[in-house]
């Protein structure tokens, strides 16, 4: 962690303990939950924003989903997450924060989902925080879901600082990944629809706005 963040974070006050056992699990697991500082972050712009219903695309095992939701007590949530088993956890922290009335969780791939299977068909809010190849895909199968000066977030866009550095110099497996990312960052700030900026929050976070 950069030693600017390890000092916000050191600010940053404690969660209830039913949240604070979720990033303790997440940690000990190795889930990549969001970090702290860039949870934090983005919830006070999701205050601003103050959206009527978002939509999270990777769930893992709920925690920003019920953080959100803690965050935003009017508004509802629909999150999606692929592996059953991050689902199935997802359901039961959920339940165990009597929140099942205002997140709604879909267990499947996100892009094999169907639209009609969604509890909202506007989404004043998405966040985008799954297979870091994908992005593109997710942006363009949801976006029509955003009414005009609804935003669009994407976290981890510096994934850990490789996206920075030279293609050669990252491992070989994640190549691939790493590519995928940059061309779609080219390709959202340049995105005729959306004003897109990016903040190097955490693991780097981009806004984007739809005209
Ligand atoms: N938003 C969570 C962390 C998500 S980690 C939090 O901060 O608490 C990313 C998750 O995306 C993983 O659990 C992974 O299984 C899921 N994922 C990856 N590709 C997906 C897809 N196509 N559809 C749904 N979920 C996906
Ligand atoms: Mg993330």
């Amino acid at each position: 962690m950069r030693t600017t963040d390890s000092y916000i974070e050191s600010h940053i006050i404690n969660r209830s303990p039913q949240l604070m056992e979720m990033e303790e699990f997440a940690r000990i697991n190795h889930i990549p939950i969001m970090e702290l500082v860039s949870i934090e972050s983005f919830l006070q712009l999701l205050r601003l924003q103050n959206p009527d219903s978002i939509l999270e695309i990777g769930s893992a095992i709920g925690y920003s989903a019920i953080r959100m939701a803690t965050a935003l007590p009017n508004t509802k949530i629909t999150t999606i997450e692929k592996d059953e088993n991050r689902a199935e956890l997802a359901r039961t922290y959920i339940e165990k924060n009597e929140l099942s009335n205002r997140i709604q969780l879909l267990a499947g791939d996100a892009l094999e989902i169907d639209l009609y299977s969604l509890s909202s068909t506007i989404y004043q809010a998405i966040f985008i925080d799954a297979a870091k190849g994908q992005y593109q895909r997710f942006f363009d199968k949801f976006s029509p879901l955003v009414p005009s000066g609804g935003v669009i977030y994407c976290d981890n866009m510096l994934m850990r600082g490789f996206t920075e550095i030279e293609l050669s110099d990252v491992p070989r497996r994640k190549r691939t990944m790493v590519r995928n990312l940059q061309a779609f960052t080219k390709w959202l700030m340049n995105h005729e629809d959306y004003i897109t900026t990016f903040l190097p929050i955490g693991d780097g976070i981009t806004i984007s706005i739809k005209r």
